[in-house]
This record gives C-alpha cells, sequence and structure tokens, in this order.
C-alpha cells in the first residue's frame, strides 16, 4: 500500500504535495468566484457541494486554514467495493463532505 496522503511537505512557505495529490485538484472544476485570489491553482470546486476547496487547506497541511475549505484526496469507488488507488480513481473532495458520505481514507501512518 502506497502512503500518498503522506507526501506532503512545505518548501519556502508554500504547500507542495505529492504528484497523485495535485493530479486528483488538477482534476477538479475550476472556480469562478472572481476573489483576487481566484486561480486553478488555488481554487477548485468540490464534486459533492460544489463548493470552493482551498489548496493551502489540504487536511494534512501543517498551517491548516479555514476548516471549511479543507480538503482531501478519496476514492471515488471505495477500496471495500473493489477500488483500486489509481489516478482516475481519485477525486479532491471536502474532507466535510467526504466524511458526510461516509467514506474514510484517512491513511494512518505510524
Ligand atoms: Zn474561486
Ligand atoms: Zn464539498
Amino acid at each position: 500500500m502506497k502512503y500518498w496522503h503522506t507526501l506532503l511537505f512545505k518548501r519556502k512557505g508554500k504547500i507542495r504535495v505529492s504528484k497523485e495529490i495535485k493530479e486528483a485538484w488538477e482534476k477538479a472544476e475550476h472556480c469562478h468566484c472572481g476573489d483576487s485570489t481566484c486561480s486553478p491553482e488555488t481554487h477548485r470546486l468540490c464534486p459533492e457541494c460544489k463548493k470552493i476547496m482551498i489548496f493551502n487547506s489540504y487536511f494534512m497541511s501543517p498551517e491548516p486554514t479555514y476548516n471549511e475549505f479543507r480538503w482531501k484526496v478519496e476514492l471515488i469507488n471505495p477500496r471495500e467495493f473493489g477500488g483500486k488507488d489509481i489516478s482516475e480513481n481519485r477525486q479532491a473532495i471536502h474532507l466535510k463532505c467526504s466524511n458526510e458520505k461516509g467514506r474514510h481514507f484517512i491513511r494512518r501512518v505510524r
């Protein structure tokens, strides 16, 4: 099992995430909220509620901000239903929305 959730790190004040997480983020819908900070790098829309997810609020971020914008990567088709941990089966989603769906893919490490 590959713990891709844990590959987050921070460099020069900028959140970096693993390729897997970035791929899932880049598949999410673009946001057009009109905010001056809004860009495909900073804002995407949650597939569940269609509201904003903020890139720097990734759920394992060392400095999480704005809880309602926190997001994670989950498997669209859950593992218990045979879902594979592959790019096509991952999506970026609010932590809250993912939890509400009753899917628990947060992997505990160590
Ligand atoms: Zn936006
Ligand atoms: Zn949501």
